[in-house]
């Protein structure tokens, strides 16, 4: 068998750190064609004299330049790139059989789109690209017959208890499902009062108990606007209506997400809360490989908890299934103004609480319009910046008045 090319995109990051591990277990399956990253030039660095890929991709051309000249010194092949387009060419490139997409935030939609178009097998982390065009690229999944895998761990968890022969974007519902539970740990203030949420620090909401993830999901997962991003990735991923799909707080993270069937089955995938697993899994997908993960200690994990969230603790979830029931350009409106929020909230500029609210604001400003052109949904994600960067500038005001 012939080893898989891999392009990862957003290498720096956690999930491309865990991906590369993966990765160099198994040196004969997969081989590495391109690394990414966006300003982290010395962990790049790192990872082409390790992995060596043909290509290496930064924002900056000095910062390309100056890796190049490093990179040639220490005898190392690869060629340094820059830019935004240079991502779309390590996505799209013959070479490469399988893109993980694992940059953060709408930077990465253009290089997912990118990999879909040119019919790769896409290993979406970047929950943001199908947020903010879901219709958009699911067409483009199913024109070029690309192969759509979920490394988010609990759309990985649904697909594997999903039929053998199953396709992502085909709907679920003949296949006899009634219902998505979604779990959800509930984040680092599933127990906080709720009086003292004014108060919250950037370092607390990044401290997430269970998972060790990047800031802007970790305080999405606080918010549990991660979750709200999750029911639009859901509903993209397995043609389901948001009604279908169930959230229910579970704090251990054991199982990932189950599935619900007509027949009264409920299927759970469970396991150490170890992205590992839905990486090695999307992977190697059909088959199966070690993924470096310690088995899951049934034994010792203790009473598995099942609950439901407060809608005053996380008023995000709330408004991501409003967008999602919305449509067209609202969801891309909704991350916008959450990645925004985001920013100023870990830069000190916003309190934890008022995340929601700027998001709020800003989709009660727009009018929602059909998602049907790319320049129509990067419209929208720009008016939403602006917006939301203005009701933060009020919020600023009348908190120092
Ligand atoms: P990180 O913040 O850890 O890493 C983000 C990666 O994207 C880094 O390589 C970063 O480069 C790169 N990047 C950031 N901005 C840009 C940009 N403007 N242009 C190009 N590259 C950029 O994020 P995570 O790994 O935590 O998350 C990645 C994606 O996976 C997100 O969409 C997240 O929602 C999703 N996800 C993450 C999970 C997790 O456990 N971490 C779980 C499930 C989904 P640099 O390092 O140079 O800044």
């Amino acid at each position: 068998m012939s080893p898989t090319r891999i392009t990862i995109l957003g290498s720096t990051g956690s999930i491309g750190v865990s991906t590369l591990d993966v990765v160099s277990r198994q040196p004969d399956r997969f081989h590495v064609y391109a690394l990414t990253a966006h300003r982290n030039v010395e962990r790049l660095k790192a990872q082409c004299l390790e992995a060596r890929p043909r290509v290496a991709v930064v924002a900056e051309k000095a910062a390309a330049h100056a890796l190049q000249r490093e990179l040639e010194a220490a005898g190392c092949p690869t060629e340094v790139r820059a830019g935004p387009q240079a991502l779309a060419e390590v996505a799209e490139a013959p070479e490469v059989d399988a893109v993980m997409a694992a940059i953060v935030g709408a930077a990465g939609l253009l290089p997912t789109l990118a990999a879909a178009e040119a019919g790769k097998r896409v290993l979406l982390a970047n929950k943001e690209a199908l947020v903010m065009s879901g219709a958009l690229l699911i067409d483009a999944v199913r024109r070029s017959g690309a192969c759509l895998l979920p490394i988010d761990s609990e759309h990985n968890a649904i697909f594997q208890c999903l039929p053998t022969g199953y396709v992502c974007a085909d709907e679920v519902a003949p296949h006899g499902v009634e219902r998505i539970w979604l779990t959800a740990s509930g984040g680092p203030f599933r127990d906080r009062p709720l009086d003292t949420f004014g108060d919250i620090s950037p370092e607390e909401a990044c401290a997430h108990p269970n998972w060790d993830m990047g800031r802007k999901i970790s305080v999405d997962s606080a918010t549990m606007m991660n979750k709200g991003l999750e029911v639009i990735e859901a509903c993209w991923l397995f043609a389901v209506k948001p009604s279908a799909i169930q959230v229910v707080l579970h704090p251990q993270s054991i199982v990932h997400s189950m599935v619900a069937y007509n027949d009264g089955s409920v299927l759970a995938q469970m396991g150490n809360p170890d992205m590992r697993t839905p990486i090695a899994h999307a992977l190697a997908w059909p088959d199966r490989v070690a993924s470096g993960v310690a088995p899951l200690d049934l034994l010792g994990v203790g009473p598995l908890e099942f609950r439901e969230p407060e809608a005053q603790r996380f008023p995000a979830l709330g408004l991501a299934y409003r967008a999602m029931e919305q449509g067209g350009t609202a969801t891309a409106v909704l991350n916008a103004a959450n990645e925004v929020a985001v920013e100023a909230f870990l830069s000190g500029g916003l309190a934890f609480s008022d995340i929601a609210v700027v998001i709020e604001r800003t989709l009660d400003a727009l009018p929602t319009q059909a998602a049907d052109s790319l320049e129509r949904v990067l419209a929208a994600d720009a008016e939403a910046r602006a917006h939301a960067g203005s009701e933060i500038g009020r919020l600023q005001r009348r908190a120092v008045s």
